[in-house]
Order: structure tokens, then sequence, then C-alpha cells
């Protein structure tokens, strides 16, 4: 039976530059790939690690196998109307995931903010970053947020979606302004890769896992 995802296990012992992409879906939420078939994407594409990042369930980390060549990393975007974050290094279920669901639901959760979870899952010990900060409709709207609690911010997402021609360069924007205000906060890329191809009747090119990457001296 394949383990659950876990943060113990070493594949390669070597320090360097390890090529990844921190956002990805698979069919546990919108995306249409299985698990293991997201671990041959990513294969293909030659990258070294993966951050598997469903809308607010974790239900796919099971199916994960004990992958050998691609590590794959457990995290989960927390999607509401205010705005999407990426958690990284989430194990199990636990406390703060409390409504969150165990299927492929990717509705909201009625009376929480995104702030709240930011702050809960920072003080756990966990990674946040904050996906696509200015891609309208699902751009960040929670003025309550910390910036203690922010970690990363995406400042490059899945470059084949039209709008982010205009959004990705006012989220680096926006990382630079954080910086100058002595915030130091990351700034990653996330292919926030769902599909091969695009969707019938959409008129844009395809998604690329690994399109960015990012590089990360481990
Ligand atoms: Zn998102
Ligand atoms: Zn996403």
């Amino acid at each position: 039976m394949a383990e659950a995802l876990s943060l113990s296990k070493v594949f390669n012992t070597q320090a360097g530059w390890y090529r990844g992409d921190f956002h990805a879906h698979t069919n546990y939420s919108d995306g249409e790939h299985t698990p293991d078939e997201l671990v041959e994407v990513a294969r293909a594409e030659g990258l070294d690690f993966i951050v598997v990042t469903d809308h607010n369930t974790i239900s796919a980390f099971v199916e994960f196998g004990d992958q050998r060549e691609v590590l794959v990393i457990p995290g989960m975007e927390v999607t509401f109307r205010d705005g999407h974050f990426n958690v990284f290094g989430v194990e199990g279920w636990s406390e703060w995931m409390e409504g969150f669901v165990h299927d492929r639901d990717i509705g909201e959760r009625p009376g929480r903010a995104p702030s709240d979870i930011l702050r809960q899952t920072s003080a756990l010990g966990l990674l946040n970053s904050l996906n696509h900060p200015l891609l309208e409709p699902w751009e960040w709207r929670d003025g309550a947020a910390e910036m203690g609690d922010v970690h990363c911010v995406e400042v490059w997402n899945d470059p084949s979606w039209p709008d982010n021609i205009e959004a990705n360069p006012k989220a680096l924007k926006l990382w630079t302004k954080w910086l100058n205000a002595g915030c130091r906060v990351t700034a990653i890329g996330g292919s926030d890769y769902h599909r091969p191809e695009p969707k019938p009747g959409e008129d844009k090119p395809p998604e690329r896992l690994g399109l960015p990457s990012t590089y990360v001296y481990a």
C-alpha cells in the first residue's frame, strides 16, 4: 500500500540547486492527472521536485507511491473567495483544516477568513505562500493578513493564462514594495498546472508543469 507523503524521507543527500514547481493540482481537486500521472509529467519535464497543492484537500497524498526520481512535497492550496495561498509541509489532517473536505469538493468554507488560517499554519511552523496575489478574480483581498505570516509570494504564476501577462509583473512590483518596506518575503514561481491541454473552448496556449520553475539550494 502507498504511504502518505512524508517530510522525513531523504532522496538525495547532495547539496546543490534543485529545480521544481511549487504549485500543481491533481484530480483530487480540479486537475486532470492522477497523482501517478502528475509525477510522470514531472519526471518527463526533468524536475527534481513538485509540491502537490490541491484546493482545500490533501486526499491525494496517499496515492503517491514511493517516488525515487521526483521529490513530492505535500502541500495544500487554501482556497477562499478572498484569496488563495499555498501551505507547504502539510503532513496530515490537522485542526486548522476544520471544515475542509476529504473529497473533490472545492467549495467555500463559510465563516473562515484566509488570514485566520495563515496565522494558524504560520504558528505551526508551516510555510505560507500567497498565490497569484493580483490575478483577478482570484486575487488576494483579505486586508487582515499579517505580513509576518506571509513567507513566500508567487510572483510568477501560470504564464499561459492571458491575464497573467499583466498580473505577474504587478506581483513582482508588490514583492519589491514589500522588500523595500523591510518584509523578508521569498519570491517563488508556480505553474498552477491543471491539465496538459486547454479545456474545450478555451482560447489559450497549453499549461506546462515546471513553467515557471523555481530553483532551491538544499
Ligand atoms: Zn489559486
Ligand atoms: Zn492552484
